[in-house]
């Protein structure tokens, strides 16, 4: 059942457990935000074995020590709705350095109240040139924090290993209200190649010197 649950939410952390009540059910409909739209709720706890102190690097000294309060964490859309969940995180007392700290899991990021799903779904719909405002219609997030994900992603590489074509066309383009980018094409095949974070000639010399001297 938990398996189960763990799939249809979108996660793949074993260590979340899910509460489900006498009748079955693991979700239920709660209204959220200023529009009071429905958001599809589910409850879990996430659970970890004991783990090494953040703080002092002990493991002899941690000890169980209840949980956090309920975390509200927004998950993918599997199904058109504002899926979230609330979490109760286990958490760890140092008797050596006397830090607290909670279980940790790869569906979440620090500091953020989206789950690393939902931001990888973010990602992939960016790459595919939808505008951010239907991303964020579509993932039932505001278009701020889409912008957000997207500006802060740092799991975008430059591809120095493709090609460069014999016909080069740039130019600058604006990207948002104060920056100028720096943006290159294929000439020939009329392909986009890359738009740079900005337009200074440090940077953009910086840039081509990723590909090889052979490429160039
Ligand atoms: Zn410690």
């Amino acid at each position: 059942m938990n398996n189960t649950i763990l799939r249809y939410v979108g996660l793949t952390d074993p260590n979340f457990k899910f509460i489900v009540n006498s009748d079955g059910e693991y979700n239920r409909y709660e209204h959220r935000g200023r529009d009071h739209h429905k958001a599809l709720i589910t409850h879990a706890t996430l659970e970890s074995y004991i783990m090494r102190c953040p703080d002092c690097g002990f493991l002899e000294h941690v000890t169980k020590y209840g949980y956090t309060d309920d975390i509200e964490i927004y998950l993918p859309t599997t199904n058109g709705y504002d899926n979230r969940l609330i979490v109760k995180k286990q958490r760890f007392h140092c008797d050596n350095c006397n830090t607290k700290f909670n279980a940790k899991s790869h569906d979440l990021l620090d500091n953020s109240k989206f789950s690393r799903p939902l931001v990888n779904q973010i990602i992939a719909m960016s790459q595919d040139d939808i505008s951010q405002k239907s991303i964020a219609r579509a993932l039932r997030v505001s278009t701020s924090s889409v912008h957000r994900v997207i500006n802060s992603d740092q799991t975008y590489y430059y591809d120095f290993q493709r090609q460069l074509p014999s016909v080069l066309c740039f130019d600058e383009v604006r990207t948002s209200a104060h920056n100028m980018s720096f943006v290159y094409a294929d000439g020939e095949a009329h392909q986009l190649i890359e738009i740079l974070p900005d337009r200074l000639s440090k940077n953009i010399k910086e840039h081509f010197l990723g590909y090889s001297l052979q490429n160039r």
